[in-house]
Formats: structure tokens, sequence, C-alpha cells
């Protein structure tokens, strides 16, 4: 996967790798040798959102989608997760992996706006992080992560992401919209 430098946080998010840590520390002329250490908890919830397991299939072992239920419900008329035939066609359409890019995006944001208000705010992104990372992080571990993801994206200051700069995050990870797909 290629490292979309210019998407940060907002990248990471959506597909994008984190960004290599800088060893500033280190002493001229020591060899560049990689150092193990242990991941923070945020570096791990960077690594979660990388992957967006979410919307991804499970290559190896397989994984319940802790997504599954918010995806019916955005595809549900009703809002409310019952499909109608309809409703079901058009799922399988939209993740299916010759859907328009445009029309995916569309549905991206419509999964992650889970109060339905058209905008992706903080509290937004604090259900989908808790989601990626089945609860693993502390309250302020995620508010950090959230407020980081909302400086990068918010491109008109208002505090949320409109579709706009939701369109704009997902313009700098290319890998996101290619891999919003199911198989079956
Ligand atoms: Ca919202």
């Amino acid at each position: 996967m290629a490292i979309v430098k210019t998407a940060g946080v907002a990248g990471a998010i959506l597909g994008a790798e984190s960004p290599p840590e800088s060893d500033s520390s280190a002493p001229p002329g020591t060899p560049d040798v990689p150092v193990s250490r242990p991941k923070t908890p945020v570096a791990m919830a960077w690594t979660c959102f990388s992957s967006l397991a979410a919307l991804r299939a499970p290559r190896t072992k397989p994984q319940e989608n802790p997504f599954k239920e918010r995806i019916v419900e955005s595809f549900s008329e009703d809002g409310e997760g019952s499909l109608s035939f309809n409703d079901f066609v058009d799922m399988f359409s939209v993740l299916s992996e010759m859907a328009p890019r445009e029309l995916k995006a569309i549905y991206a944001f419509k999964i992650y706006d889970f109060n339905t208000d058209n905008f992706i705010c903080k509290a937004d992104l604090e259900k989908t992080l808790n989601k990626l990372t089945r609860e693993e992080l502390t309250a302020e571990e995620i508010t950090l992560v959230c407020e980081k993801v909302i400086e990068e994206a918010d491109m008109d200051g208002d505090g949320k992401l409109g579709f706009a700069d939701f369109e704009n995050m997902i313009s700098k990870a290319p890998d996101f919209l290619s891999t919003f797909h199911i198989r079956i």
C-alpha cells in the first residue's frame, strides 16, 4: 500500500498508512536500524484506521464486520435496518467492485454519519473509532484521534466534516474506495 503523506490522520482513517515515526533523538552516525518499540494506544488506533477493516472483507481469519448493522441501516429506506428488495439491490450495487467512485463516496459518508445530520462530526468519528478498535482505547485517546482527524480534514472550519471535506479527505487516500466493497 502506498503511503499518502499529505493525508495524515485523515488519510489514516480512510486507508493510508500512518506516517513513519521520525527518530530525531538518535545521535549522528547511529546506524539506521529499526528499533522495535511498544506501540502507544494512539499508534494502534492509527493502525486500525489504516486498514479500514470495517469495510474490507477479511482476508485471513473470518471476523465479524463491526459495521454490518450500520451498513444495513444506511441502505434501508426507513433508516432502521429493514431492507426492501430495492434497498438490497442498491446495497450490493454500491458495494460491488464495479460501482462508480462517486456513488461509493456518497454511501461511505452515509455510513459514517451515524446521527444522519449530513455531517461527520466528532461524535460520529468516536463511534467509528470505537467500532474499529473494539473499544480498546480510553476516552481521552479517542478524543485525541478524532480531534486530529477533524483538524486536518475540516476545510471550512465549522468543526465537522461536510461531504466536500469528506470527498477531499478520501481523494488523498486512493486505496479507500477501491477497498470499499464486499465479495460474495
Ligand atoms: Ca453526523
